[in-house]
């Protein structure tokens, strides 16, 4: 079970090129796509949702050519779009069975079975009477999950599922996820670096409509692994260091602010030796691929 992206582009009416030549291979399990606001994600998400056609490429899963027969990828898809609008007025389970009805689940009974299944699984079980509108963004994401879960789907699409989540809710939505069949494949969207640390055995990172890096969390980390040096520093020092350093994440810990730096020996200056995370890996990509942008800007003032 796979579902193979190759070569997809996508350029708006408006001239944004919202994907550039992207190809995934992306086998059963979580699979992390992880970009800024704006890099692609979600008209890839889309795309392979059958909602809308790229310019150039093709999206197969199991024998699939979703552009070909989107009737039947959407019958083994389960999609939780960024923006999931719910019929305030309806109690979660009048909404589940009426979607269970949508996907094709002919008997009343086997809905009946799927929806209070769904609804006990997602912890939503004691409110399934209340209607939608007075639900919290965490049930809502929650319901949002089960809806996608309706039908046994073997494709799960989450786009952008925790933004706007507490921590606590954010955990208790970790914790559904990771519960996902393992004969399922499922791609999270995400600009959190946490979802996929958490989460995923397989990710790619996306920037202005392309793949910048992918692989296993563990293997991407590994591509920094002795280049990586922090300090603490006063914060009018930054700038100098920004000049003098490859700066690739500032931030503050302990109302200090910590730098880290790529160099491939050690800089010296009180700068000590750091274990590569994700969000390391994910802010020198992002660092590099802003590189040439603003190199170009530059070129042209
Ligand atoms: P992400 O999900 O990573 O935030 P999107 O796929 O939503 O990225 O957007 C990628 C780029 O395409 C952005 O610059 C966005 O403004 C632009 N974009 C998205 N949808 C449309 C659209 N329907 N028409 C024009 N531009 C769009």
């Amino acid at each position: 079970m796979k579902l193979e992206i190759k070569n997809l582009s996508k350029t708006y009416p408006n001239g944004v090129k919202a994907m550039q030549d992207v190809s995934l291979t992306i086998g059963k399990g979580m699979f992390g796509l992880l970009g800024e606001n704006g890099a692609g994600k979600s008209t890839l998400m889309r795309t392979i949702a059958t909602l809308q056609d790229a310019d150039t490429g093709s999206v197969t899963f199991d024998g699939i050519d979703v552009s070909r027969d989107p009737v039947a990828l959407r019958k083994i898809l389960g999609y939780l779009p960024q923006e999931f609008g719910v019929y305030p007025s309806l109690t979660a389970e009048e909404f589940l069975l009426h979607i269970a009805d949508l996907k094709g689940i002919a008997k009343a009974s086997e809905r009946k079975a799927q929806v209070d299944a769904l609804l006990k699984k997602v912890n939503l079980w004691e409110d399934r009477r209340k209607k939608l509108g007075g639900y919290s963004g965490g049930m809502k994401q929650r319901f949002g999950i089960a809806q996608a879960l309706l039908g046994e789907p073997r494709l799960i699409i989450v786009d952008e599922p925790t933004a706007g989540l507490d921590p606590r809710e954010r955990n208790r939505f970790y914790n559904l996820l990771s519960e996902i069949g393992e004969n399922t494949v499922v791609i999270l969207s995400t600009h959190i670096v946490e979802d996929v640390s958490t989460l995923c055995s397989d990710m790619a990172i996306m920037g202005n409509g392309r793949v910048l890096l992918e692989g296993s969390p563990a293997r991407v980390e590994q591509s920094l692994k002795d280049r990586l040096w922090m300090k603490e520093i006063a914060k009018p020092e930054l700038e100098r260091y920004s000049k003098e350093f490859k700066v690739i994440a500032s931030h503050f810990h302990l109302g200090k602010l910590q730098v880290t730096i790529d160099a491939e020996a050690s800089p010296g200056d009180g700068f000590q030796a750091k274990t590569p995370s994700l969000e390391d890996v994910y802010f020198q990509i992002l660092s590099r691929n802003e590189q040439p942008q603003r190199t170009a800007a530059l070129a042209t003032e």
